[in-house]
């Protein structure tokens, strides 16, 4: 079987597709211990949450009717307009429905916004997304049409009391050229669990403005849904700004929805390309998520159940890791937000892609850090020496997997 260019990029094996396969048989083979994949938590409440709604939304019919028909491509208009009044409401945000499109997922929402932006153009120029900080999203790092549509900029990095540490953008080496067709930045970021703070997203702002590029800031675990946020930070959004949202976190990764919050010639490129690529975008999370607006249980719910649970949840592992593993061995990014800690093991005699594989053979499942870092121009042994663990399982199973965490790590010493 022979592809196309296209096929032969998209069909080769990528660091994304092994990780949702890893997903996929850790699910199926019991006893593993889940450390990896991106997965949001069942939390008991949400759960039950969800199952009275789609009670309630089956007996009144919306249910089915959002299964039975197609939405337009701009995603079901009661969503639209509902979730632009609760921005204008909560944010104060100057939108309407005509600033936001649904997609399936905001996974294939960046696939588009890179492609839109960066590549070839018409005049024979080529731009790139450039990531201001690396490590940055897994998923971004194989989603442009063409090879090398990324560039990513090491960050500082800023050593904390008690074995923690937290990058910063490094503003003195950000480089926005002729090439810069975008700038994209995941906030809370995953793997690192860091929010850049509100004065590094205005200097982003201010930057992508002088240079008239787009701000891309995805925010599948910001605020003010589904608030998986611990440290002090505002949302932001202008014209200049695309804004790109989900329901997965929130715990409907099922749902497929993304959400798009931009100005209003990109949300009608952005509807014109769903038509193409897939008629519309689903309706089912779409309906779910606009009855939980009308009853005022999207922000209630993600400010006293989702952050809550989480936030308790990264306390607990922090303790864990810290039974097994002392500040020598492992320093941890300053837990700020999303679903992830990332452990730095400096000085590691082995890389961290190895110690991934050792960990697996045990039925630990872990994301080693070399794949979060697209687009950076040289190597660095960092990448070599950090590693993502989710810490959404029970905390009796993280345990189970810190402490063969913790025996690979002194055996790996033990070896050098
Ligand atoms: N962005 C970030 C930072 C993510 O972590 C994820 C999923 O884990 C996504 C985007 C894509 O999420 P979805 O396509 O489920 O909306």
């Amino acid at each position: 079987m022979t592809f196309s260019l296209f096929g032969n990029k998209f069909t080769r094996p990528s660091a994304i597709t092994r990780l949702m396969e890893d997903l996929n048989d850790g699910l199926k083979t019991p006893g593993a211990i889940m450390l990896g994949g991106g997965n949001p938590a069942q939390i008991p409440a949400m759960n039950d949450y969800f199952q009275g709604l789609l009670d309630e939304m089956l007996a009144s019919g919306q249910l089915t009717r959002s299964l039975c028909n197609y939405d337009g491509p701009q995603g079901k208009d009661e969503l639209l307009k509902t979730l632009a009044s609760m921005l204008r409401e909560s944010e104060g945000w100057d939108i309407g429905p005509q600033n936001i499109a649904l997609t399936n997922g905001s996974q294939s929402a960046f696939f588009y916004l890179f492609n839109l932006f960066a590549g070839r153009r018409a005049d024979g120029s080529v731009k790139k997304v450039l990531f201001p900080l690396a490590p940055e999203y897994i998923g971004y790092a194989e989603s442009g049409l063409e090879d090398g549509l990324f560039v990513s900029n090491r960050p500082n990095i800023e050593l904390l009391p008690d074995g923690q540490f937290k990058y910063h953008v490094d503003f003195e080496h950000l480089h926005i050229g002729e090439d810069t067709g975008m700038i994209c930045v995941s906030r809370p970021t995953n793997p690192t669990g860091n929010v850049i703070t509100d004065e590094e997203l205005r200097k982003l702002d201010v930057m992508a403005n002088q240079h008239n590029v787009p701000l891309v800031i995805d925010n599948a675990y910001g605020l003010p849904f589904p608030g998986i946020i611990f440290s002090e930070a505002r949302p932001l959004w202008n014209p200049n700004i695309i804004l790109c949202m989900s329901l997965s976190k929130l715990g409907l990764p099922g749902s497929r929805c993304g959400i798009i919050i931009a100005n209003e010639a990109l949300i009608s490129a952005i509807s014109n390309m769903n038509g193409i690529i897939s008629l519309a975008p689903g309706g089912v999370g779409p309906a779910i998520a606009c009855e939980m607006i009308k009853r005022n249980d999207l922000l209630r719910l993600s400010e006293t159940v989702i952050k809550p649970f989480y936030q308790q949840r990264v306390e607990e592992t922090i303790a864990i890791l810290r039974r097994w593993l002392s500040p020598e061995r492992c320093l941890i990014h300053k837990p700020e937000g999303a679903i992830f800690l990332w452990l730095w093991f400096k000085d590691l005699p082995i890389t961290t892609e190895q110690l991934y594989q050792r960990l697996k053979k045990r039925g630990v499942l872990m994301v080693p850090g070399n794949h979060f870092f697209p687009g950076l121009d040289k190597p660095w042994p960092h990448t070599h020496q950090c590693m993502r663990m989710n810490y959404v399982p029970e905390p009796a199973q993280i345990e189970k997997g810190v402490e063969i965490l913790a025996e690979e790590v002194e055996r790996a010493w033990r070896e050098a």
